[in-house]
């Protein structure tokens, strides 16, 4: 199998070593790239230092030109993309056809975003020493922007980095997970197809530690990192004078409230969580991994939650038929499965699945779990939620800022007074009321509180993230 090329300052290479990329279902290889060496690191960065003040001049209509082409193209591509990314991570490909869909979309939105974001227009006479003056607020880019991106979403997350940037005119270069570069590349094959200025961008695979060398790099101003919460401190620590972004980990709840009772809710209620705990095999940093039931609802709840999660089909990622696929290693579905182990030595019941098999780990239920297991304090990324009983909504409330981590909670009611309390008091970035937690779209600002990260994204966060403010002062206007 030939090496795929990665891409320097917009142009195809090879570099040195091999990132042969394994099927997370059967640890067959399904491609091969190489690591880019120092010197391709170093041209890619001054390539891009060198275009920066082009890039940061592109009209708007050539920056929303270069996206409505890559929205097109994957839209084009989305068989053969979609095909990379079930490869790579283990999604089963339906979802990874919606992620296609959803990339598609951002590069559309972004090309939207970049034909209107332009600052605004302030008047200062509100002040008598003032009077005649106004203020032109222009957004400028801050620099070069680095993009970190994790395994669980090869594409989207990548567009998540790459789509603002272009938007503002920031160069961009992008790193994706050794786990899942594949698809990052062909999204490079696209990019290097649009009339972005040489230099514009580009995508790196490097191996952790190499990584960690870019992030130092002072010609990079801007890093946006999604991943998990260990490297995200380290990075923030390793360069305290930067602008850091960082999409971190969760452990996200929903919450049954007492008025969310009839029997169509809770059945909504139930395939809703059983399904959005279990895509992409749990490994979203908003899968459902706890869930708060009002007492009285809770009899009535958990044997609907339990069918829900046993309709569920796991196996070959490839099928049209599976809900749920491998984790992205055996190493993986390991820590999973000791992480249960331990919490049902601790007291708690395996109301269904339980039983590893390889990377695979079926759809799990547990009940009576003691809120100090891992299960419940630290992420699961993987197919398993923890049902708990409480006495009231405001006892549920409680239960979901139990936590390290504040990403995004669910709350099912239909009471606006009870969706106004949960966002008063729910310590999280976004709140999903009469849903589960599990949703993003690339309009809102998007990011966690508490250990779940720093800064927002969503296209518009991300654009007003990379960019400053310019003021220009007019007298005698
Ligand atoms: P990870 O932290 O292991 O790796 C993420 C990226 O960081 C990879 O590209 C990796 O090569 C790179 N990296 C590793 N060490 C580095 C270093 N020292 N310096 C610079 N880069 C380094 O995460 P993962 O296992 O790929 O992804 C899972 C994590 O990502 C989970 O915690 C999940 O919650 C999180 N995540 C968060 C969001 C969000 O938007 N909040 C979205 C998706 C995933």
């Amino acid at each position: 199998m030939q090496p795929v090329p990665f891409f320097v300052a917009g142009r195809p290479d090879h570099g040195e070593g091999d990132l042969t990329v394994h099927h997370p279902y059967d640890g067959r290889t399904v491609g091969r790239t190489t690591f880019a060496t120092p010197a391709q690191v170093d041209a890619a960065v001054a390539a891009a230092t060198r275009v920066a003040a082009e890039a940061a001049a592109l009209p708007a209509h050539a920056r929303a030109a270069a996206l409505d082409h890559v929205s097109r193209r994957l839209a084009e591509r989305a068989t053969e993309i979609a095909a990379s990314i079930t490869a790579e991570s283990g999604k089963p490909i339906r979802w990874a056809r919606a992620e296609v869909g959803r990339a598609a979309s951002t590069f559309r939105w972004a090309a939207e975003e970049a034909r209107r974001f332009s600052g605004e227009l302030q008047r200062l006479d509100t002040d008598p020493t003032a009077t005649g003056r106004i203020a032109l607020v222009r957004r400028v880019p801050k620099g070069i922007v680095l993009g970190i991106t994790p395994f669980n979403f090869p594409l989207n997350l990548v567009a998540h980095k790459v789509a603002p940037a272009i938007a503002v005119g920031a160069p961009v270069v992008v790193k994706p997970a050794p786990a899942t570069p594949l698809t990052a590349l062909l999204l490079g094959e696209i990019l290097a197809e649009t009339d972005l200025p040489e230099g514009m961008f580009s995508v790196l695979t490097l191996p952790d530690e190499r990584a960690a060398d870019l992030v130092a790099d002072p010609r990079l101003p801007v890093v946006s990192f999604t991943g998990s919460g260990p490297v995200g401190t380290a990075i923030r620590r390793a360069v305290p004078d930067k602008h850091v972004t960082l999409e971190l980990g969760g452990n996200a709840a929903a919450v049954i409230c007492e008025d969310w009772n009839t029997d169509g809710d809770l059945t909504f209620a139930a395939h809703r969580i059983a399904t959005f705990a279990n895509y992409q095999a749990g490994q979203s940093c908003i899968a459902v991994q706890r869930v708060y039931v009002h007492e009285w609802l809770y009899d009535a709840f958990l044997p609907r939650l339990v069918a829900a999660v046993q309709e569920l089909r796991t196996g070959d990622p490839a099928s049209e038929l599976t809900d749920v696929g491998p984790l992205i290693s055996v190493e993986a579905a390991e820590r999973v499965e000791a992480w249960v182990d331990e919490a049902v030595t601790a007291g708690a019941t395996i109301e269904v699945g339980g039983r590893r098999d390889g990377a695979t780990y079926p759809p799990t239920v547990l009940t009576g779990v003691p809120p100090t297991a891992k299960v419940c304090t630290r992420e699961i990324f993987g197919p398993v939620l923890v049902v708990a009983r409480v006495e009231d909504d405001e006892a549920a409330f409680v239960a979901v800022n139990d936590s390290a981590y504040g990403l995004q909670a669910g709350v099912f009611t239909h009471r606006l007074d009870v969706a106004f309390r949960a966002g008063r008091v729910l310590e999280v970035g976004g709140l999903i009321v009469g849903d589960v937690p599990s949703y993003r779209a690339d309009q809102m600002p998007y990011g966690g509180m508490k250990g779940s990260g720093v800064g927002r994204e969503g296209l518009r966060s991300a654009m007003e993230d990379y960019t400053e403010s310019r003021v220009v002062v007019l007298t005698g206007v």
